[in-house]
């Protein structure tokens, strides 16, 4: 038998949550964002539960041409562009669509021999600093990109970086309307956090990460509550040991937790080494037999602790949900002081993921 733990992706919540964004988004166009392995569900075995979608966003070639091979035929979208200008010869090759943020990519496009024009996204810096063109060079860029024949549509797109605050999107809004003065362009704007808050900002093309995963966010589940958005990812375990330890017994390394009466106590096969968080702290909530209980103790590489007081039920074997429907990935996020996205994507390789 191989150690009991797994990640499990529902594919028919992955479904939803696509239909869900839909709602939401009237007749825009969707990006379903799956970079970083589809936020470490797994491109391979889960993009087909997105086929609905109008395209895909990721960062890495290898994970494009993955699509490709996998048969998908409609648009791919490098969130960073391209990395160097050879790179050209395969987005020219296998049709992908590329962001433009710096100016030798422009040179780079102008200098490339291609057998077709490539789609390009013109990337605004609205404030975020990382990627992207100021808006007062928005203009004469677009022209520029606009009069180069390896230039098929474009498209111009920002990333805001405080979408989820309900004046987030202000500033780069009135940036954004003056940039694009006079060039009657498609835009593509949203992130999971503008698509829930800021419907002003859907417009052509939205590009949903997080959202699709039946996570907030802000790391938060109160943001989504409600919205019929479904957890994707269970990581589930098993109770591989029981102690009953005497009151002022300490567990696991560094002594940070200490009974404070005799206690029965689960030891679950799950650390840090398959991606729970290491500085989740005793309380972080955990379900064993339809129970919420909390972990306790530092968490180890390779196992952690829980609390079975309240589960007397529970033995060796029995299941334990991480995080997933019950226990939701926000909540065990909050609890760490992280966000939903950094744990789904730290998911370790040495996690089977299976699918249901
Ligand atoms: C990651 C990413 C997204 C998706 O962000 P979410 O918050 O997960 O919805 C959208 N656009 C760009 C440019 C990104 O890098």
């Amino acid at each position: 038998m191989s150690r009991p733990i797994a990640a499990i992706i529902n594919q028919k919540a992955l479904q939803n949550n696509l239909s869900i964004v839909r709602q939401m988004i009237g007749s825009a166009r969707l990006w379903a964002v799956v970079k970083a392995n589809a936020y470490g569900h797994g491109i391979k075995k889960t993009w087909q539960s997105l086929h609905q979608a109008d395209g895909f966003a990721l960062l890495s070639i290898d994970e494009a041409l993955l699509l490709r091979e996998g048969g998908w035929k409609k648009p791919i979208l490098l969130l960073e562009g391209f990395f160097h200008p050879d790179d050209i010869t395969i987005l020219d090759q296998y049709n992908l669509t590329t962001i433009v943020h710096s100016p030798w990519q422009i040179q780079a496009l102008e200098r490339a021999k291609l057998r077709a024009p490539l789609d390009v996204y013109l990337k605004m810096n609205c404030g975020m600093n990382r990627l992207g063109f100021q808006p007062d060079d928005i203009y004469s860029t677009w022209q520029k990109l606009k009069a180069i024949e390896n230039v098929g549509t474009l498209t111009l797109m920002t990333h805001f970086a405080e979408a989820g605050y309900k004046q987030g999107v202000t500033e780069p809004m009135k940036k954004i309307s003056q940039a694009s003065q006079g060039l009657n362009c498609q835009m593509s704007l949203a992130n999971s956090a503008a698509i829930l808050r800021h419907p002003q900002t859907h417009l052509d093309w939205v590009r949903p990460g997080i959202i699709l995963y039946g996570a907030s966010p802000d790391g938060h589940q109160k943001m989504i509550l409600g919205s019929g958005l479904e957890p994707v990812m269970t990581l589930a375990s098993e109770i591989i040991a029981i102690q009953t330890i005497p009151l002022g017994s300490k567990i696991g390394y560094h002594n940070s937790y200490r009974a404070n009466c005799e206690q029965r106590i689960g030891i679950i096969a799950c650390g840090y080494a398959d991606g729970y968080p290491r500085h989740a702290p005793s309380g972080t909530p955990v379900r064993v037999l339809e129970k919420i209980t909390k972990t306790i103790g530092t968490v180890s590489m390779d196992m952690m602790a829980i609390d079975l007081t309240t589960c007397p039920q529970a033995s060796i074997g029995s299941k334990v949900e991480l995080w997933g429907k019950n226990v939701k990935i926000d909540d065990v996020a909050t609890a760490s002081k992280t966000v939903g996205y950094e744990l789904m994507c730290a998911l370790s390789p040495r996690v089977p993921v299976k699918l249901e």
